[in-house]
């Protein structure tokens, strides 16, 4: 048995960084940067006109509120940009600056001295000062030519996609997504879950778990099957995601000291290398990891439902951060609710609601229902709480770790 931080390491050590893959910039919501993003050109691309109304021609100081001005003509959002000679120009919101002026006056602060027969004004008066350089966006000022705007391991949400998009970034290098199958063992489970149960018989809600949790960590699943306490068929699926080229195998259940928990000799008679098998933790605390070959890695889980979780959570989804380039992940310190007691010397994983107190202030609530076979708690928490193996006791008020139920999922506060 070993400690939780020396089994990540071990595992840490054979994940391989995926290689990039080119996509366009629209498809690539949720997936992670493998390069750095510059800004191809400045943005915005060209000095433009913040409101409806005039560009004034240049000049020094303030235009003082009564000048009039000769009404040149009108340029519209997506024109050719106007020279003027010496008068004004109306001017739409985005419109290009014409050549020559640096001021812009809101059509609300002007009065039209006279018009063309068609309506359009001919001349103004300035009700207001006008400084100079107002209400003009000037290209780049929101972002620069060459600069930095995104970096290697950062994801692609609907922020940064919109970005690059306005920058015309096309085309991006993300990370392949790590490809997984999962593996559910036990004689009594049953996958259907429209099929009646016989007596002694359960549901396999650990694949419907594992998919979920898999795809929200930014892996591509792309098997999951459920078999029986049988080391051959767990065999022949094991050769077939190793065919495959799958980066990741997880499988629950069979990895205990029961007489049908086959795994581990299984792994072995597989040619793998078992990089720990028991951890000092719970739940969870007979999790199996082993490297099957060159970059392949595998994960047996404990069969509970929140050793599953756990194992996932506290494994699983580190590997995947560190083999998609992202940085190892930053627990939060939040104030525990109540105080808090453990026994043995396990680092404890514990289901946990983080709640805005009535006085504003957050707090961790450690929920009801730690043993490892229940599921109902899982829904109720937004986040866990790690209490490290060697604390006995943790006073309220005191900081705790604090992680979502996912590496990609902020804490929800409902
Ligand atoms: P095991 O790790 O195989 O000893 O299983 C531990 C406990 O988890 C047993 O009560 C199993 O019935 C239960 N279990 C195992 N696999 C699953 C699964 N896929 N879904 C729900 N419960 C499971
Ligand atoms: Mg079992």
């Amino acid at each position: 048995m070993i400690d939780y931080e020396d089994a990540l390491a071990r595992v840490l050590a054979e994940a391989p960084l995926l290689p990039p893959e080119q996509m366009p910039t629209e498809q690539a919501l949720g997936r992670i940067l493998a390069s750095n993003i510059v800004s191809p050109g400045p943005l915005p691309p060209f000095d433009n006109s913040a409101m409806d109304g005039f560009a004034l021609p240049g000049g020094a100081g303030v235009v003082p509120a009564g000048s009039e001005f000769d009404v040149e003509g009108e340029c519209a959002a997506g024109e050719m940009p106007a020279v003027t000679s010496a008068g004004a120009w109306e001017v739409m919101t985005g419109a290009c600056m014409p050549f020559g002026c640096d001021a812009i006056v809101p059509i609300e602060q002007v009065e039209v001295v006279s018009m063309h027969a068609d309506g359009r004004p001919a001349r103004i008066r300035l009700q207001v000062d006008v400084p100079r350089g107002q209400h003009l966006r000037h290209a780049g000022e929101d972002v620069g030519t060459g600069e930095r705007v995104a970096v290697a391991g950062d994801r692609v949400d609907a922020a940064m996609q919109t970005l690059l998009i306005a920058l015309g970034v096309a085309g991006i290098d993300a990370r392949r997504r790590p490809r997984v199958v999962v593996i559910t063992t036990g004689r009594e489970l049953v996958a259907d879950p429209a099929i009646p149960l016989r007596p002694g018989q359960i549901r396999d809600s650990n694949a419907c778990f594992l998919r979920a949790r898999l795809q929200a960590a930014g892996a591509e699943v792309v098997g999951v099957c459920t078999i029986g306490d049988d080391a051959d068929v767990f065999s022949a699926h094991l050769r077939d995601a190793m065919s495959q080229q799958v980066d990741i195998v997880v499988s629950t259940g069979a990895v205990s000291m029961g007489r049908y928990d086959f795994i581990p000799d299984a792994l072995t008679r597989a040619g793998a290398n078992v990089l720990f098998h028991k951890v000092r933790m719970r739940p969870g605390k007979p999790i199996l990891a082993a490297r099957l070959c060159a970059g392949m890695l595998f994960f047996g889980l404990p069969g509970n439902p929140a050793s599953t979780a756990v194992g996932m959570r506290f494994f699983v989804e580190p590997v995947i951060r560190a083999m998609l380039g992202m940085s190892t992940e930053q627990p939060l310190l939040l104030p525990l609710a109540a105080r808090y007691e453990k026994r043995p010397a396990l680092r404890m994983h514990l289901k946990a609601r983080v709640r805005l107190d009535t006085d504003g202030r957050l707090g961790v609530h450690l929920l009801d229902g730690q043993e490892s076979f229940r599921i109902r708690p899982l829904l109720e928490a937004n986040a866990w709480a790690v209490i490290a193996a060697d604390v006995k006791q943790i006073d309220a008020g005191t900081c705790v770790q604090v992680v979502g139920r996912g590496h990609l999922e902020p804490i929800e506060l409902t």
